[in-house]
C-alpha cells in the first residue's frame, strides 16, 4: 500500500477543491435539451481534463427522433460529447465514462447548490452524475502523477444526452467497448455506499392511435375515437407487468383530444418496460403487436407503435463478479466495506457489458434523491471515492490485479 499512500493522500488534500468545483458546474445547467447548456458543459469538462495531457475531442452528435403531439417524427438536436484518450497502445487500457446532461430543464427552479449541513450538499445532478465526473477527474490525475501511469493507457467518454437513454451517442460506448480491458462508470453508487451489481434491461416505446373526428353530437356514429383506441390498447397492454419475472410496464405519459364536442382523432401514448431476462422483450414485442392487431379489427382506427430507446439487461457474471472483488479487496485496504446489490435502473453501463465490456458503472459519489429537487451528495465520498478509483488503477497498471475479464 506504501507505494500509493502519497498519491492517494493528495486527493484527500483536494476535498475542498472538489466541493468547489462541483458547485460551480452543479450551476451550469445541463438538462439534456439544453444545447447552449451542454454547449458550455462540454467546453467547462474538455478544459478540466485537460490537465491530463490526454487527446481531447469535442465530438458533435446527430439529431435524436422523436413523436412529438400531433403524432410526427421529428429531429431534436443533441449537445456533444467529450473523448479524451492517453497511451491507448499501453498492454492495458481502460475506459471511463459518464454523462454531463441532468434531468433539470432551464425553466427549473432548482439551479444550483446549497450547503444542507458539514458533508450534505443539495443541487442539480450533484450525485447523478456531475460529483462522479469530478471522481473520474481527480483519479486520473492522481494515477498520472504516479509512476505506474506508463504501463495503462485510457479513454475518457462522457456524453450529453444519456438520461434519454443515450439516442444520439449509444454508438460512441458501442465502439469503445471493443478497445479496453475493463470499463468504469461514474454513475452514483446507492446511498448506503453500495455499488450496483445487476441491472434490468430497458425500452422506451410510444403508440400513436389515429381514428376519425367528428361531431360529437351530429355524427358521433361517424366518428372513431382515438382516446377509446389507446385506452383498450393501454388495459391490455398493462397486463404485461407481472411480479414473477419481474417485467415492469409503466405508462408515464398521453396526450390526445381537445374539446368534448368532438371525436378525437389522434392520442399519443409514452410508456417504459423493464425486465431481466435478454430474451424477454423480443416475446413482449410480439404481445404489443398482437394487442394493436386486435384493436386493428375495429374499422377506422390505426395504432402505431414506435420503439424509441433499448438497453439490454447488464447480468452480474462471473467476469464482473471477478472485477467487483477487485474494488471489494481495493475498499477494504482503504477501510470501507463494498457491497453490490442490483437496480432496476438501466444506463450506458447495459450498453457496455451488452457489447462485451466488462464494467462496474457506479463508481461515482454517494448521494441521494436523484432526479428529484431534494437531489443530495455526500461530500466526503468525492474523495472517498476518488481514492478507491485511483488505487484501482495504480494497482491495475502495478500488475497487483489480475486482468482477465475480457
Ligand atoms: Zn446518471
Amino acid at each position: 500500500m506504501n507505494v500509493y499512500q502519497p498519491y492517494l493522500q493528495s486527493i484527500e488534500a483536494q476535498q475542498d477543491s472538489m466541493v468547489q468545483m462541483l458547485s460551480i458546474w452543479s450551476a451550469i445547467n445541463s438538462g439534456s435539451h439544453n444545447i447552449l447548456g451542454l454547449s458550455r458543459m462540454v467546453e467547462t469538462l474538455a478544459s478540466a481534463f485537460n490537465v491530463l495531457g490526454g487527446n481531447s475531442e469535442i465530438i458533435p452528435l446527430k439529431p435524436r427522433t422523436r413523436i412529438d403531439s400531433l403524432g410526427n417524427l421529428i429531429e431534436e438536436p443533441c449537445g456533444a460529447a467529450l473523448r479524451i484518450t492517453k497511451r491507448l497502445d499501453a498492454p492495458i487500457t481502460v475506459l471511463l465514462g459518464g454523462h454531463m446532461d441532468t434531468v433539470y430543464p432551464t425553466d427549473s427552479s432548482f439551479q444550483h447548490t446549497t450547503r444542507i449541513n458539514d458533508n450534505t450538499m443539495r443541487g442539480p445532478g450533484v450525485t447523478d452524475m456531475k460529483g462522479g465526473l469530478i471522481v473520474m477527474l481527480k483519479a486520473l490525475e492522481a494515477l498520472e502523477a504516479s509512476p505506474f501511469a506508463k504501463n495503462i493507457g485510457w479513454e475518457v467518454l462522457i456524453n450529453p444526452d444519456e438520461e434519454l437513454g443515450s439516442p444520439s451517442s449509444e454508438f460512441l460506448w458501442v465502439a469503445a467497448a471493443k478497445r479496453h480491458t475493463c470499463g468504469l462508470l461514474f454513475e452514483p453508487a446507492f446511498g448506503d455506499g453500495s455499488l450496483v451489481n445487476a441491472r434490468k434491461g430497458s425500452a422506451n416505446f410510444t403508440v400513436v392511435a389515429k381514428g376519425r373526428a367528428a361531431h360529437a353530437g351530429r355524427d358521433f356514429h361517424q366518428g372513431r375515437n382515438a382516446i377509446a383506441a389507446i385506452a383498450h390498447f393501454i388495459v391490455a397492454a398493462e397486463q404485461i407487468s407481472d411480479a414473477h419475472t419481474g417485467i415492469t410496464l409503466n405508462i408515464g405519459h398521453i396526450e390526445g383530444g381537445g374539446p368534448v364536442n368532438i371525436v378525437p382523432d389522434l392520442a399519443i401514448c409514452r410508456f417504459n418496460i423493464r425486465t431481466m431476462n435478454p430474451d424477454d422483450l423480443e416475446e413482449i414485442r410480439q404481445k404489443l403487436h398482437n394487442i394493436i392487431e386486435q384493436i386493428h379489427t375495429q374499422e377506422g382506427i390505426s395504432l402505431t407503435l414506435h420503439e424509441q430507446t433499448f438497453r439490454a439487461p447488464k447480468l452480474f457474471d462471473e467476469k464482473h463478479q471477478q472485477l467487483f472483488s477487485a474494488f471489494e479487496t481495493c475498499a477494504y485496504a482503504l477501510g470501507s466495506k463494498l457491497q453490490s446489490k442490483p437496480s432496476g435502473g438501466a444506463c450506458d453501463g447495459n450498453i457496455l457489458a451488452a457489447e462485451g465490456l466488462t464494467t462496474i458503472d457506479t463508481l461515482g459519489v454517494i448521494g441521494g434523491n436523484i432526479h428529484t429537487s431534494e437531489e443530495y451528495i455526500l461530500l466526503n465520498s468525492l474523495s472517498q471515492r476518488t481514492q478507491l478509483t485511483a488505487y484501482f488503477l495504480m494497482k491495475l497498471a502495478n500488475h497487483e490485479i489480475e486482468v482477465n475479464f475480457a
